[in-house]
């Protein structure tokens, strides 16, 4: 995968660009110092120094015209580069109105730039506003950057939640959920971080990365399900793929090929996504779907209930599962609406002859009246939270049943081990 951000270092004195060269980069000043001049009459000017923590060169990557001003390393300076190629879907998808705005701002700069002897008297009483702007960019490439380096020195690592049989008690599947761990210790939470590599576009490598490892370790669940309860199906695996995964159908392709290449029975994997996808551009949505469908993979829809709520594309797509949402899970022993909530959803997918999902059951009596209602799978901390790989596997050798018999039970204990914050 190419880079699109990565660190280079300059010596005291090498120039970095030069006025009128073709811009591809953005600069984020790490370590060191810059000066950024222009020539008039012949001659130098300076027109700013910049420091650690300063960008430049950003503007040609907005508007793709050719540098305005040189700039030169004074120290060893080391900058993160960022290419041009990062801000080509950020660019393509701001506003319409917005995108002008820019480019009519960068336009009268750089005017202004080479009528006047400096660019200090032109920043004027913006630079406040442009600190702050400035330091909004830089914490967030500062923070595009670690993901990178975290993926590099492989810091994120897979746990898995089990996916519960409601009728017959016995583990099902699993859902393979990131995690990342830092070196200092320290756990981010993929709340933060998915959404983060969604815009930068990082979420196709991570993306390769999530299904490579859930679809190895599905078939050691499955075998080691095979060995202690040959009768048992095979347990699946639930795998989170993002809407900008799939919203290319080069990618799309890739990740079926790495199914069927996997090893892994295809109908043994199923693969999540939220109702965006759907919503957003429907026609290619039915296209990825059906791609992903013809390679014996199963869709589930994530989050059910939560999003647009629209259920006229429940019959447009070739979907398999719906997951409800733990929303109406908690609020369904509370509310008596929504109990009736979850049970019009869970109708509703038989009616379709849709599996169905329920997340997030913290409770015994949750467990009991999905079970109840009709709900053929159960997920959540009263079962069990999010484990490592090693964890998981133990687990399904143990053969764990719920409600929990004596004969496993060991107090409940083994139903809430818990690793990494789920
Ligand atoms: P999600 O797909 O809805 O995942 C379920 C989340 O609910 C997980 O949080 C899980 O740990 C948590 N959960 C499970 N049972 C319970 C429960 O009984 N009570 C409560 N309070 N929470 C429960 P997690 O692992 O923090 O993941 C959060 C979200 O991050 C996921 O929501 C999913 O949208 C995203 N995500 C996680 N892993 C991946 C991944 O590998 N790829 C992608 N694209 N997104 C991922
Ligand atoms: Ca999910
Ligand atoms: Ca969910």
């Amino acid at each position: 995968m190419p880079k699109t951000v990565y660190s280079v270092r300059f010596a005291a004195r090498q120039e970095i660009f030069r006025v009128g060269d073709r811009g591809y980069n953005a600069y984020f000043i790490e370590d060191g110092q810059v000066e950024v001049s222009i020539d008039r009459d012949g001659k130098k000017v300076v027109v700013a120094e910049l420091n650690a923590g300063e960008i430049f060169g950003e503007m040609s990557m907005i508007d793709d015209a050719p540098r305005s001003a040189t700039v030169t390393a004074l120290v060893d300076t080391e900058v993160i580069v960022i290419e041009r190629s990062r801000m080509i879907k950020p660019l393509s998808s701001i506003d319409p109105m917005m995108n002008l705005l820019l480019r009519i701002v960068l336009t009268r700069f750089r005017n202004s730039q080479s009528q006047m002897s400096g660019l200090r008297g032109a920043l004027g009483e913006d630079t406040k506003s442009l600190d702050r702007i400035r330091q909004l960019a830089f914490d967030r490439i500062n923070a595009e950057n670690k993901l990178r380096g975290a993926l590099d020195a492989g810091e994120f690592e897979m746990h898995y939640q089990p996916i519960v049989d409601l009728p017959g008690g016995y583990i099902a599947g699993f859902e393979a959920l990131i995690r990342w761990r830092k070196k200092d210790g320290g756990f981010v939470s993929p709340v933060e971080f998915i959404p983060l590599a969604e815009e930068t576009g990082l979420i196709i490598e991570l993306g390769r990365w999530v299904l490579e490892t859930g679809l190895r370790d599905q078939i050691e669940l499955a075998r080691a399900c095979h060995a202690v309860a040959p009768d048992r199906p095979a347990p699946f695996m639930s795998i989170n793929v993002s809407g900008v995964q799939l919203s290319d159908m080069a990618e799309t392709r890739i990740l079926t090929d790495m199914v069927s290449q996997s090893g892994a029975v295809p109908e043994d994997i199923k693969l999540e996504i939220t109702e965006s996808l759907m919503v957003e551009n429907a026609d290619h949505a039915a296209e990825a779907l059906t791609k992903l469908r013809e390679s014996g993979v199963s869709i589930a829809i994530d989050d059910f209930g939560t999003g647009y709520s629209s259920l006229s594309y429940l019959h447009q797509f070739p979907l398999d599962t719906l997951k409800i949402d733990r929303a109406f899970v908690i609020n369904m022993e509370k509310s008596e609406s929504a109990k009736r909530i979850v049970l019009s959803i869970i109708q509703l997918a038989l009616a379709l002859e849709l599996n169905i999902v329920a997340e997030g059951i913290e409770e015994k009596e949750q467990m009991e009246t999905l079970g109840d209602l009709g709900c053929q799978y159960g997920q959540g901390y009263y079962m069990a939270k999010p484990q490592s790989f090693a964890d998981a596997l133990a687990l399904m050798k143990s053969q764990p049943s719920w409600p929990p018999t004596a004969a496993n039970d060991e107090g409940g204990q083994h139903m809430l081990r818990s690793v990494g914050g789920g």
